[in-house]
């Protein structure tokens, strides 16, 4: 009998690839891993536990406890920590591991971006053109924007907790999506925004409002995605269920 498969999630095409395992059936035992960034996630079907590992060794403990045979890492974009944890794990316990990762949003002729490596850069632009920007980016990486208080931010999460640290000035709206093309177009007008900074977290649900920016003829500030380890890679839940089954069947 083979191990079950663990698969690092947090994002939809993670639970995607849980709902086509489900539903195939007869495959293996899935396990879903979430970091419990969210207060009430919407948890994928069959197995999962929530929290961190406690860095590679944690992980490896894990892997070997619950007797893993394969691991598929499909956490967000950005959430590169999580994967360089598992790439050494896996090469360590000789497991096999698979990269699920949404393809990565391209500009279009319509598009006005200034393509980032930092928050740092960003803040740079951010300074010299913006007074009410739509600050699309993690919880997590507000700090970097605390002591803008110049400017104006719309900040949108999941869940309408506190910012911490808040910016000096901002709205929040809390809001899960998926959002249209209408809404997204509605919201920028509606609070006058001149500019969006956002990370090329790619995927069609938070598209729309790089299509209504281009509309509008509003600058976007894109953050390019952090490296990752090199190994297989697939971009979607389907061709991520084939590699399940040709390495746990
Ligand atoms: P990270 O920097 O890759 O992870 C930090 C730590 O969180 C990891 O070392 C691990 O802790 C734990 N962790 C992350 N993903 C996990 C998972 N699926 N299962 C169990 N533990 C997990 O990622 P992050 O700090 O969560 O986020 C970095 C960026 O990604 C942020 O900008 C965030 O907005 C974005 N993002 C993350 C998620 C997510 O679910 N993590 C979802 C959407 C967006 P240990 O070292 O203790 O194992």
């Amino acid at each position: 009998m083979t191990g079950p498969l663990l698969i690092l999630g947090g994002t939809a095409e993670a639970a995607a690839l849980a709902r086509l395992l489900a539903e195939e059936g007869g495959g293996p035992r899935v396990i879903s891993s979430l970091a419990g960034r969210t207060a009430a996630p919407r948890l994928p079907p069959g197995e999962s536990r929530i929290g961190g590992f406690g860095g590679r060794d944690g992980l490896m403990d894990y892997l070997r406890g619950e007797a893993v045979g394969a691991v598929v890492d499909a956490t967000h974009p950005f959430a590169s920590r999580m994967g360089w944890n598992a790439a050494r794990a896996c090469t360590a316990l000789g497991l096999p591991l698979l990269r699920l990762d949404r393809p990565a949003w391209v500009a279009g002729p319509e598009d006005r971006w200034a393509e980032v490596e930092s928050w740092d850069e960003a803040i740079i632009h951010l300074r010299r053109t913006s007074k009410r920007a739509f600050l699309a980016v993690g919880r997590q990486e507000l700090a970097a924007f605390a002591g803008l208080d110049q400017l104006w931010f719309l900040l949108r999460f999941a869940e309408e907790t506190p910012p911490l640290p808040p910016p000096a000035r901002f709205t929040l709206i809390a809001d899960r999506g998926p959002f249209t093309l209408a809404g997204e177009r509605a919201l920028l007008q509606e609070h006058a925004i001149d500019t969006i900074v956002c990370r090329n977290s790619g995927g069609t649900a938070a598209r729309a409002k790089l299509s209504a920016a281009a509309e509008l003829g509003l600058p976007v500030i894109m953050r390019r995605r952090p490296p990752r380890p090199e190994g297989p890679c697939v971009g979607s839940a389907e061709e991520a269920a084939i590699w399940v089954r040709s390495v746990l069947s």
